[in-house]
C-alpha cells in the first residue's frame, strides 16, 4: 500500500492530511502518516479562554472572500460554526501624529473609491488628496518587472500613502514593510489592475460595478462579513480535522531531520528522532526555512530556494480590562500604528467590537501586534517588559491610564512565522517548482509561497495532496 509522510501539522498539514484521509474513506488503499515537531497540532492556530473570554494566539479569522478554509469547515460539521465579523462596527483608525483618525468611508485596502469622505477626511495631507484626484487619470502601465509595494503604490498616490496606509497594512497582514514585498506577489490585483485601467481607483469601481451585475437580482442579499470565524475560536477547526484523521497516523513531538529521495525505488526515506522510515510520497508543509532545512539532503539548489524565503517574527498580547474601560475605547475594530509614530506596537484590535461574543459585555478585550520585519528584538525582550511596552503604548495611544490593572494579560511569542514575500518571490517560486517537479512524490505546501493567510494554507495543502494522488494515479483534477 502506498505511504504518504506529511511533515508539519499545522493548518496546511492537517490539510493535507484530511485530503488523504478522504480518499482512504472513499476507498483507496494508502497509508499516511503526519510528522509534527511540537507536543501539540494545529502550529500557530491557538485559542485559549479566561475569564469568560475567548483569546486567539495566532489568527482570529480569516478573510471571506478567500472560500477554502470555510469550505473546509462545512466539510467537517463546523457549518453551523461559522460566524461573520461585527461589520455594523467596523471602522479602523490610523494614528496620525498622536492621535486616532479614523480611515474614510470607501477605501478598499488603500485605494480611495468614494470622493467626499477622502475629499474631507482629516488623514490626508491636501497633497496627497491632489494626488488622488490626479491617480484617476494613470495611464495604464505594465511593468516589465516585479517592484516593491511602496514603489507602487508611490508612484500613484505618493509617499505619505505608503506611510499611512500601505506599509502599516502590510505590517498587520504580513508583519513585513511594503518597501520590501512584492507588489506581484502580494497584491497581485493591483499589478493587473494598473496594466488594464492604469488608475486603481476607477479600477476598483469598474471591479464593483462587474461584481454587482454579476449579482443581480440577488442585489438585495446583505453583504457578507469581511472576516469569517468559528464560534469557539480558530482552534475548533484543528480539533475538529484531528478528530476525523486516523489518530494513529499522528506523530506529535515528532521533528524530521531530513527526508532523503532513495534513487534505488523512487521512495523516500524520511528521519525524525533518530528513526528512518520509508514512504512513497512526502508531503513537506512546514515554513519554507524548515523545508529547506529537511530537504538539504534532497536537492541544495531546492533547499536554498527555499532558505531564501524570509520570514518575520510576530508578537500577540492580549488584555482583558473591566467595564469602566470598554467604555472609555473608541468605536471600530482597532487601530494601525504607522512607524514614524515611534511605536513598538503595529496595531490594536478592540476583540469586544469585532466578534462581540468573545467577551461578556462587562469586558474590554484588546490585542495587540508587535514585531515584524523592524522589530525581531521583541522576540529577546522579556513577557514583563512586552507588557509594559504595551501598556504605556496604549496609555499614549486610547488613555488607558496605568492604574487601571488589567484583569488578565497573554504574550504569545511566533519566531519566524510570518512568510516576507519579497522582490522577485514569483521567480523563485518557479525556480522551486522546476527542482521539485525533477524529484518525483515530493509536494509542497504551507504559508511560504502563494498565500499567507488560513485559507491560502488549506488550499495549499489540499493541492499537495492532490499532486501526489494524481502522481499515484488517483486524482484525475489535481
Ligand atoms: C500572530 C499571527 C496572526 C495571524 N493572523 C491571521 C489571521 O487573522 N487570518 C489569517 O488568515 N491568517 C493569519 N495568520 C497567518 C496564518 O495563521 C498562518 O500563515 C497559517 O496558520 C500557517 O499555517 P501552516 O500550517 O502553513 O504553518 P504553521 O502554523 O507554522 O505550522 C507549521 C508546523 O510545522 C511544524 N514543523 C516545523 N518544522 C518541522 C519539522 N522539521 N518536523 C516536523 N514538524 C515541523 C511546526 O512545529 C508547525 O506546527 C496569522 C499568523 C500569525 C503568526
Amino acid at each position: 500500500m502506498p505511504r504518504i509522510a506529511i511533515i508539519g501539522g499545522g493548518i496546511s498539514g492537517l490539510s493535507a492530511a484530511f485530503t488523504l484521509e478522504e480518499k482512504r474513506q472513499s476507498g483507496a488503499e494508502i497509508e499516511y502518516v503526519l510528522f509534527e515537531a511540537a507536543p501539540r497540532l494545529g502550529g500557530v492556530m491557538v485559542t485559549d479562554h479566561t475569564d469568560g473570554c475567548l483569546i486567539e494566539a495566532g489568527p482570529d479569522s480569516f478573510i471571506t472572500e478567500k472560500p477554502w478554509a470555510a469550505d473546509l469547515c462545512r466539510k467537517i460539521g463546523l457549518g453551523d460554526q461559522l460566524i461573520g465579523s461585527n461589520d455594523s462596527e467596523r471602522k479602523t483608525y490610523i494614528l496620525v501624529r498622536g492621535k486616532l483618525v479614523v480611515m474614510p468611508d470607501g477605501l478598499m485596502f488603500m485605494v480611495p473609491t468614494k470622493i467626499m469622505p477622502t475629499v474631507f477626511s482629516p488623514l490626508f495631507s491636501w497633497r496627497t488628496k491632489i494626488r488622488m484626484a490626479a491617480e484617476w487619470f494613470h495611464p495604464p502601465h505594465k511593468a516589465s518587472e516585479d517592484e516593491t509595494v511602496a514603489g507602487m503604490v508611490e508612484r500613484h498616490y505618493g509617499s505619505e500613502m505608503v506611510d499611512l496606509l500601505a506599509d502599516p497594512l502590510l505590517s498587520g497582514v504580513y508583519g513585513g514593510e511594503a518597501s520590501q514585498l512584492s507588489v506581484r506577489a502580494v497584491l497581485p490585483r493591483f499589478a493587473d489592475m494598473e496594466s488594464k485601467h492604469g488608475s486603481l481607483g476607477r479600477a476598483m469601481l469598474e471591479a464593483r460595478k462587474e461584481a454587482r451585475k454579476k449579482m443581480g437580482a440577488a442585489a438585495n442579499v446583505p453583504a457578507r462579513p469581511l472576516f469569517t470565524s468559528l464560534k469557539d475560536g480558530m482552534q475548533q477547526m484543528v480539533d475538529a480535522l484531528v478528530a476525523r484523521l486516523d489518530a494513529n497516523a499522528l506523530k506529535t513531538s515528532s521533528p524530521v531531520q531530513s527526508v532523503i529521495p532513495q534513487s534505488t525505488d523512487d521512495g523516500w526515506i524520511v528521519s525524525a528522532e533518530y528513526q528512518s522510515d520509508h514512504f512513497d510520497a512526502v508531503i513537506v508543509a512546514t515554513p519554507a526555512q524548515a523545508a529547506a532545512a529537511v530537504l538539504q539532503g534532497a536537492d541544495e539548489n531546492l533547499s536554498r530556494d527555499l532558505g531564501e524565503i524570509r520570514y518575520s517574527s510576530s508578537v500577540t498580547v492580549t488584555l482583558g480590562y473591566d467595564e469602566k474601560v470598554r467604555r472609555s475605547l473608541p468605536p471600530g475594530f482597532g487601530f494601525l500604528v504607522p512607524r514614524s509614530e515611534g511605536h513598538r506596537m503595529l496595531a490594536a484590535t478592540f476583540v469586544h467590537n469585532k466578534f462581540p461574543h468573545r467577551a461578556p459585555e462587562n469586558r474590554a478585550l484588546v490585542r495587540c501586534f508587535l514585531g515584524g520585519a523592524r522589530d525581531e528584538q521583541i522576540l529577546e525582550t522579556s513577557e514583563e517588559e512586552i507588557l509594559e511596552i504595551v501598556r504605556d503604548e496604549l496609555r499614549q495611544i486610547v488613555g488607558i491610564a496605568l492604574n487601571a490593572e488589567p484583569l488578565f494579560a497573554r504574550v504569545y511569542k511566533w519566531k519566524s512565522a510570518m512568510a516576507q514575500y519579497s522582490v522577485g518571490h514569483l521567480e523563485r517560486l518557479q525556480r522551486i517548482e522546476a527542482l521539485r517537479r525533477k524529484l518525483p512524490g515530493l509536494a509542497l505546501a504551507g504559508n511560504g509561497y502563494s498565500g499567507i493567510g488560513v485559507p491560502d494554507c488549506v488550499r495549499s495543502g489540499a493541492e499537495a495532496a492532490g499532486k501526489i494522488l494524481a502522481e499515484m494515479g488517483m486524482w484525475s483534477s489535481a
